[in-house]
């Protein structure tokens, strides 16, 4: 365990988050109407964000990140998620696709793709769910080396910013295996022969992300593309992305939660009916005291899985329980906002309309509350009575 973690100092660290909420409190509230508006969320918005130096915070400073502990990145993290939800999930993402890479790199890939992802100048997203198959062990694209390329096969979906990126951190099998056995991480480009593209229709959420299915027909990567040696695909999928991955997702649960509360507590001291106004009644403090207690509850339990994170001792239960709580704590908080707002809180436009809708996206992503429950389960058997 490290005494001390590598960390921005203090005083940096205290102006970088100064500086991120005027950011999120201001031009950034401009960018999100837009994403509404268009319905496109698309380079310029990471051109933009890698511009103020937002995508690269958690990367370590010697492959071009900024050096932040985990701790510090996941108090940015719950700035950004009071913002629109295509914006915090590309700052989640850019901030914590290296994570996998770190482990499998040899030192040419980690010049030709590691940096040049920390630095901006690629794009590449997490491709692992499939149409046929369960995510995770279950997972049925294949690979098959031929000469110096892998021959793929297969379909995934719901891939997220398959409209702009430049490779698909591809997660598939050798012929042949099951299980964990034989999986592999491939980067494969956007212009391998054999990979079609196809847009999947706008989510109900996260205005502006596009989602695409990819279609494998023996589509040829070079075999200098894969990371890493067979059989260590899944285990770098799984415990080296997506443990931190699920606290940020946590920590984006409290930091919506909390802007839902915001605008409730605004909307319940403004409205009056019957001579009252709303934060005057019992019923509506009830609410409000419940929805704060719910998010302080989770945030301690993000901190927490943060604080194991930069000691190198967070597990997967730790790292489960914090998502498991936080999207359910979203779930309970959003829903009651929407109660106080009344109906004009249900029609588009309105601030809390849109947070209800991208407050649905964490239930899924790296995993959904029932896989963390699945986790959390397993750990509790094994430590027995
Ligand atoms: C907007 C959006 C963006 C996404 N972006 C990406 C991306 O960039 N990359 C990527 O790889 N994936 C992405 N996903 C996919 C996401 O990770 C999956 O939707 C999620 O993991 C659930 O998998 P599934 O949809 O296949 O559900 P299914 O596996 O079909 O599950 C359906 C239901 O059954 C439950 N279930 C399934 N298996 C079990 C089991 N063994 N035990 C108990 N319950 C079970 C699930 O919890 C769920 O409630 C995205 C999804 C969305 C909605």
């Amino acid at each position: 365990m490290p005494d001390r973690v590598k960390q921005m100092n203090e005083t940096q660290f205290q102006q970088l988050k100064s500086e991120v909420k005027a950011y999120v409190n201001g031009p950034l509230q401009a960018v999100s109407d837009a994403i509404e508006k268009t319905g496109v969320c698309g380079k310029d918005v990471w051109r933009k964000l890698r511009s103020q130096g937002y995508l690269n915070l958690a990367a370590p400073e010697p492959l071009g990140g900024r050096g932040l502990s985990f701790s510090q990145y996941l108090q940015i993290i719950e700035l950004f998620a009071r913002s629109h939800g295509s914006i915090r999930v590309i700052v989640h993402v850019s901030n914590g696709i290296w994570r996998p890479f770190l482990s499998l790199v040899s030192a040419e890939q980690k010049e030709r793709f590691l940096k040049p992802l920390i630095e901006g100048r690629l794009i590449a997203t997490f491709t692992l769910t499939e149409p046929g198959s369960g995510s995770g062990a279950d997972l049925k694209t294949t690979v098959r080396k031929v000469g110096a390329n892998y021959l793929v096969n297969g379909e995934k979906w719901m891939i997220s910013f398959g409209d702009i990126a430049d490779y698909f951190l591809l997660f598939a099998r050798l012929e042949g295996t099951s299980g964990y056995d034989g999986t592999v991480a491939l980067m494969v480009p956007r212009g391998a022969p054999g990979l079609e593209i196809q847009m999947m229709p706008p989510a109900m959420g996260q205005t502006g992300t596009g989602h695409a299915h990819l279609y494998l027909k023996n589509a040829r990567v070079p075999a200098r593309n894969l990371l890493g040696v067979p059989g260590q695909g899944l285990t770098a999928a799984l415990s080296g992305f997506l443990g931190p991955s699920r606290v940020s997702v946590a920590m984006t649960c409290v930091g919506l939660a909390e802007r839902a509360l915001e605008l409730a507590v605004k909307r319940a001291k403004e409205r009056v009916t019957f001579g009252k106004p709303l934060a005057r009644r019992q019923i509506i403090q009830t609410y409000l005291a419940e929805m704060a207690t719910d998010i302080e509850a989770a945030r301690l339990l993000c901190i927490h899985a943060g604080e194991l994170q930069d000691r190198q001792t967070l597990t997967a239960e730790k790292a489960s329980m914090a998502k498991l709580y936080s999207v359910g704590m979203l779930k309970r908080v959003t829903d009651k906002a929407l109660r106080i707002f009344g109906g004009i809180g249900y029609f588009k436009g309105s601030e809390i309309e849109r947070i209800y809708r991208d407050s649905r996206m964490p239930w899924f992503e790296e995993g959904t509350a029932e896989t963390q429950k699945v986790i959390i389960a397993k750990h509790v058997l094994e430590r027995g009575d």
